[in-house]
């Protein structure tokens, strides 16, 4: 796993091993959630995967509700074909966008 470089929103900068795509860890000094990623010594694959992402940042709330709406569909066609259509539908609810 990479190894982090943080800074909080309280300027305490700590280092935090963890995936690439695991949530950003909370500040070990103050525990402030709000924390930054220093971009110092990423390796280069890490960097390639990035390249795309521009600043960084994580997706936008957009690019991520396409994603949802995407995989949503596909997701509960997986689950029919385990479970069957009658479960999904009983206890799918949630996943069941207004298909009705
Ligand atoms: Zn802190």
């Amino acid at each position: 796993m990479p190894l982090y470089d943080y800074k909080c929103a309280n300027g305490h900068t700590f280092e935090a091993r963890h995936g690439f795509n695991d949530p950003a860890p909370a500040c070990p000094v103050c525990g402030e959630a709000q924390v930054q990623r220093l971009i110092t010594s990423a390796p280069s694959v890490m960097q390639g995967m990035n390249a795309n992402a521009g600043s960084g940042s994580s997706a936008t709330k957009e690019q991520i509700q396409a994603k949802w709406a995407e995989e949503t569909p596909k997701l509960r066609e997986k689950l029919v074909s385990k479970l069957g259509e009658e479960t999904v539908a009983k206890y799918g609810s949630s996943l069941n966008s207004n298909s009705d």
